[in-house]
């Protein structure tokens, strides 16, 4: 909701329920955290106290180690803020607030047209749906994590919109791994699924925590030298990378789930991100504002700091760009090529050898030419390897002091 209609219907809100003091949940994006500061300043203008609470994230930024040891500053490196996140997490998750209820009439909820869709793609929405996901996922697959992280075809916690939308809370969802843990007969791979999600968990934290402290890289690379590396706006190949039409067949299968279902698997994710920021050299700004109208769980907070970590432009202080190729990835990710022949129904008909290999299917398809569905489908928009290369190049020469403009 923009800010001002936001501010007149607390307001309303506040006067209705006869409330002393407004609480809410603090937004993470620079526009949502002005919001923030403006809604503050109207409540307090009524006379009643504002809390601006950090529920979105399991543990606040505040509560992690840097910010308490007298710094001030958040963590830019992920490895040692999961250090002092773990430290700070037990006492989130086994401390709990109960709420009073009260009966007020909410407001109408969008409909799904306003965000292009007919019907809802969350099936399971609502606080109930929520938690019976939830359920779902720590008595089953949650203890196979590790391999559902890294194969395509096998769904991972889908919990992201939920989380978003706050119909279920990250301390509710650590809560509940707490509780699985507790089970003596889990088995050692068991376990690390379990702390592998937990890790999962913190990321998101550490993309928020990222977000409060460092406000000027909501729209700027968060490392300052990156700003002047000079990405496209634009490639030819653009609308084919936004379609699932580039003929590299994971990276278009991914943007094909997204389209159709609203989510996509989280290694998809990066392989087709890195597609569009290395082998097309397209700013990664072009890239999460294009998610911005697909994602369901789509947060401001958590795709700019995604969107940078893959550009290598952000909190990943990795020293070169972490190009995947894409056709590696297939192979390693989807070797019976199943999620591409679920995304991709003009390869559904190729064996697994094919689909992974567009070189093997461009042969066949000249052979057999306009017989075959393999043959409709797109070829190669860019040559991986040459386009991989070029921007290393153009990074390294970046890197030696040069512009970065190709
Ligand atoms: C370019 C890019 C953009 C992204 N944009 C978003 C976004 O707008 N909103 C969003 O919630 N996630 C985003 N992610 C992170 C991640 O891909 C999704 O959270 C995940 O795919 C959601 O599926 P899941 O719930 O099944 O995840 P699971 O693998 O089951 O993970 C469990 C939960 O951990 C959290 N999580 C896991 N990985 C990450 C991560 N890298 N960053 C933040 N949280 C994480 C999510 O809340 C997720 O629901 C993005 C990732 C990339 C590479």
């Amino acid at each position: 909701m923009r800010s001002g209609p936001r501010r007149n219907a607390v307001r309303r809100l506040a006067r209705e329920a006869g409330a002393h003091s407004v609480v809410w949940s603090a937004a993470y994006d620079a526009a949502g955290m002005e919001a923030d500061r403006a809604l503050q300043a109207a409540v307090e203008e009524m006379g009643l106290r504002a809390f601006v609470v950090h529920d979105a994230p399991a543990v606040p930024p505040e509560e992690t180690t840097a910010v308490r040891s007298g710094g001030g500053a958040g963590y830019r490196a992920l490895g040692p803020y999961l250090a002092a996140w773990a430290g700070a997490a037990h006492a989130v998750v086994t401390s709990r607030s109960t709420f009073e209820r009260t009966a007020l009439e909410s407001e109408k909820l969008p409909s799904p047209d306003r965000f292009g869709s007919q019907e809802p793609v969350v099936q399971d929405a609502g606080e109930s749906g929520a938690r019976a996901a939830l359920e779902r996922f720590v008595r089953g697959p949650l203890l196979s994590y590790v391999t559902a992280r890294n194969v395509l075809a096998l769904p991972t916690s889908r919990l992201s919109a939920h989380l978003s939308f706050g119909t279920v809370g990250a301390r509710t969802v650590l809560h509940a791994i707490d509780e699985r843990a507790a089970d003596p007969f889990l088995l050692a791979e068991e376990r690390l699924s379990l702390a592998a999600f937990t890790r999962a968990v913190a990321r998101r934290d550490f993309f928020y925590q990222l977000a409060w402290f460092y406000a000027e890289a909501a729209d700027a690379p968060l490392q300052a030298r990156m700003r002047r590396f000079a990405f496209a706006r634009t490639h030819r190949a653009l609308d084919a990378w936004r379609e699932g039409t580039t003929g590299y067949p994971l990276v278009d299968a991914g943007m094909r789930e997204l389209r159709a279902t609203g989510t996509m698997h989280p290694r998809a994710r990066q392989i087709a991100a890195s597609f569009l920021c290395f082998d097309l050299g397209v700013d990664w700004r072009v890239g999460r504002e294009a998610w911005d109208h697909l994602l369901v769980e789509d947060d401001p907070a958590l795709a700019t700091g995604n969107w940078q970590w893959v550009a290598g432009v952000g909190a990943d202080l990795a020293q070169f760009p972490r190009i995947f190729n894409p056709r590696r990835q297939a192979r390693r990710l989807d070797p019976e090529g199943d999620y591409v022949r679920r995304w991709i129904p003009e390869l559904a008909a190729l064996p697994a050898a094919e689909i992974l290999d567009p070189e093997a299917r461009s042969r066949r398809a000249q052979m057999t030419f306009a017989l075959f569905d393999g043959a409709t489908y797109s070829s190669p928009v860019v040559d991986h390897d040459l386009a991989a290369r070029a921007f290393l190049k153009r990074y390294a020469a970046f890197t030696r002091g040069e512009t970065g403009r190709s």
